[in-house]
């Protein structure tokens, strides 16, 4: 490879590696809110009931610190991190797609916080489109709330779903293992809640 094309190839491996994150993130976004259950054993715990909560009270998960908001990405991000180590194909996109699924969430949580919150820095980081703004998150957040699972950027999200690639998908697993969405509470439609939830509501963000 000479010179030129190695400059060349560097933005499209950064592209590469934050649409990769993007997607990954938004695979097991989708996975969480359609398929984890609450009255699952551990996963329904430490992973079905964060979820349905943010959905019923999107900023609540503002108070939690940045590793009780990341554990679970920075964990696949590690493993991912391993295997590619252990296969030998390790390289700075891989590292540059490990520290972006990692901090995923905390990407999330901006979205949720107003522009006052945010500082200057990061909310024009969302101004630029460089990161998902809070506008753009809140289709996630509206009933019902089964579009737009891919929390960094503003890019992945229109093209699934003119695709209708989650809802395809849901078809498929329905056909073939008549695996069913879970229900989310959170829709206004459903009037009953679950009993376990924090008396105070809070709203999608402010700003
Ligand atoms: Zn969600
Ligand atoms: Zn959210």
């Amino acid at each position: 490879m000479n010179d030129w094309t190695g400059w060349v190839s560097i933005p499209l491996k950064t592209g590469a590696a934050i649409l990769a994150a993007d997607f990954v993130v938004g695979f097991v976004h989708w996975i969480e809110d359609a398929y984890v259950r609450e009255e699952w054993p551990v996963l329904g715990r430490l992973v079905g009931r964060p979820n349905i909560l943010h959905h019923h009270q999107p900023r609540h998960f503002l108070r939690n610190s940045w590793f009780q908001s990341c554990w679970d990405q920075l964990l696949l991000a590690a493993v991912l991190v391993a295997v590619a180590c252990a296969l030998g194909w390790y390289s700075w996109p891989v590292g540059l797609f490990a520290v972006l699924l990692g901090n995923s969430n905390q990407i999330h949580k901006w979205a949720h916080r107003s522009r006052k919150e945010n500082g200057p820095f990061i909310t024009l980081l969302q101004d630029l489109r460089i990161i998902q703004g809070t506008r753009h998150h809140a289709i996630h957040h509206t009933d019902p709330k089964s579009t737009h699972y891919c929390v960094i950027t503003e890019f992945l999200n229109p093209v699934l779903e003119r695709l209708r690639f989650w809802t395809r998908l849901e078809c498929l697993l329905y056909r073939w293992f008549h695996l069913r969405r879970r229900i989310d509470t959170s829709n206004r439609r459903h009037t009953i809640k679950p009993d376990w939830l924090p008396r105070a509501a809070v709203g999608m963000g402010r700003g």
